[in-house]
C-alpha cells in the first residue's frame, strides 16, 4: 500500500535533485551534484575527525578535547555550503530527511552504543526568528531512521555566544562555558550522548558541550555534523 501511494506521488510529483532540480530516482541529489560535493573520507584524526596524515592530531593526543569522536559528512565548501546555508536560512525543511540519511550512514560505527540523541541548542531568541532549529529537525529525522532516543532537553543555551574571533583558545573555551548548561532533571550518568550539529568549525562549541556533559556524568560524547570546515593545522580545534 505504501508502495502504491509512493508510485502515485512519484508520477504526479517526480522527485527532483534538491540542488539543480534535475529529475532523480529518489529524493536527494543527482549524480552530477553528488560529484561536486567533497565527501569526508579517511584519513582523518580518529577523535576529532580533522583530516590529516596522522592517526590522531596533536590536540587530541594532548587530551584537550572532551568529546570522544567527531564525524562529519562533507567538507563545508561549494555546493555543500550552499545547501546548508539554504537549510538554515530558508524554509527548506524538506532537506532534513535527506541530510538525516547521510548522517545515519556515518554514525553506524558507534550508534548501537548511543543512549541519547541531542541537538546542539540555539538560543530562544534565534529560534524565534528562525521558527525552527534545523538541528532539531535533523535529530527528529535521524531518530526515525536510527531508532535512537531523541532528547532535546538535555542541553540548553542560556545566553548568546559573545564573538569568538578575537579570543584565544583558552578564553574561547571559558566564553563558551557560560553559554550552555545541562538540564539536571534528566540523568545522563554513565550514558552515551550523540550530539548533532550542522557544521563544525573550530570544534569549540562541540568541545564545550562535551565538557559540560562529561562533568554531568556522561560516559561518552560523540558528535556528528553535516559538514566541517577544514582549517589550517595551526587553527584546528578550539
Ligand atoms: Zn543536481
Ligand atoms: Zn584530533
Amino acid at each position: 500500500m505504501v508502495d502504491f501511494w509512493k508510485r502515485i506521488k512519484d508520477t504526479l510529483l517526480p522527485p527532483r535533485c534538491i540542488c539543480c532540480r534535475e529529475y532523480v530516482e529518489r529524493v536527494g541529489i543527482c549524480d552530477s551534484c553528488w560529484g561536486e560535493i567533497k565527501w569526508i573520507s579517511e584519513p582523518k584524526c580518529e577523535i576529532c575527525g580533522q583530516p590529516l596524515e596522522f592517526e590522531t592530531c596533536k590536540y587530541c593526543v594532548a587530551g584537550e578535547n572532551f568529546f570522544d569522536r567527531v564525524v562529519s559528512v562533507m567538507v563545508y565548501e561549494g555546493l555543500a555550503r550552499h545547501l546548508i546555508l539554504k537549510f538554515k536560512d530558508q524554509d527548506t525543511t524538506l532537506y532534513a530527511p535527506i541530510f538525516a540519511r547521510w548522517l545515519n550512514r556515518i554514525i553506524q560505527d558507534f550508534s548501537q552504543d548511543v543512549d541519547f540523541l541531542v541537538p546542539v541548542p540555539i538560543s530562544s531568541k534565534r529560534r524565534f526568528k528562525r521558527k525552527y532549529n534545523q538541528t532539531e529537525l535533523l535529530c527528529l529525522e535521524l531518530q526515525k531512521l536510527s531508532g535512537l532516543n531523541y532528547e532535546p532537553r538535555i542541553l540548553e543555551k542560556i545566553r548568546e555566544t559573545a564573538p569568538q574571533k578575537s579570543l584565544n583558545r583558552k578564553n574561547r573555551l571559558s566564553n563558551l562555558r557560560k553559554t550552555f548548561s545541562v538540564n539536571e532533571k534528566i540523568s545522563i550518568k554513565d550514558k552515551v550522548i550523540l550530539l548533532i550539529d550542522d557544521v563544525i568549525t573550530t570544534g569549540a562549541t562541540a568541545n564545550s558541550c562535551a565538557e559540560l556533559l562529561k562533568k554531568a556524568g556522561a560516559a561518552k560524547v560523540y558528535v556528528a555534523t553535516l559538514a566541517r570546515v577544514i582549517l589550517k593545522s595551526s587553527a584546528a580545534n578550539p
